[in-house]
């Protein structure tokens, strides 16, 4: 048993990579049951858990700061952050890449947490929640964030889209 967690410990990722795999099981299982509108709800509810679980490594006044930065530096910051988290939420950081600008823009390529099949609608209601909790928390509380093409439309990415109800 030790000897086993030993050599595990020495293969960095591997823990993550078995989370990723553990989450994308409950995803699919979670619309395979409940179908994927109904699943939408609790997936976007433990986004927001999972958001908050990130959240929990920058202390609350270092969030605050990075509220009242200008919103184009306050972005920067959250997509190196979000690089970096890429394992947690894409299984792999290749897999995520995101742009700036006044309408940022967050794409997960063969998203693992999406489906392969089709579903006839957009199913990353997990991943919506999770990047509009981090970017109300971390660059605006009027942050809004969209999926606007997914894999389990046929689309060859997931792409979400991130407004600002003030602009
Ligand atoms: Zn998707």
């Amino acid at each position: 048993m030790l000897r086993a967690s030993t050599h595990h410990a020495g293969t960095p990722g591997n823990g993550a990579q078995l989370a990723a795999m553990q989450l994308a099981g409950m995803h699919r299982a979670m619309r395979d049951t409940f179908g994927p509108q109904a699943a939408s709800g609790p997936l976007a509810e433990a986004g927001r858990r999972a958001a908050a679980e990130l959240l929990r490594t920058i202390p609350l006044p270092e969030q605050a700061r990075r509220r009242r930065l200008p919103r184009a530096v306050s972005t920067r910051m959250l997509l190196a952050a979000l690089r970096r988290w890429a394992p947690r939420f894409a299984a792999a950081d290749r897999r995520f890449t995101a742009s700036g600008g006044a309408k940022p823009v967050l794409i997960i390529a063969a998203n693992p947490l999406c489906d392969e099949r089709p579903r006839g609608t957009r199913v990353c209601a997990w991943h919506e929640a999770l990047f509009e909790t981090l970017f109300q928390a971390l660059v605006s509380p009027d942050a809004r964030v969209r999926e606007v093409t997914c894999l389990a439309l046929g689309d060859p990415e997931c792409r979400f889209e991130v407004t600002f109800d003030a602009d």
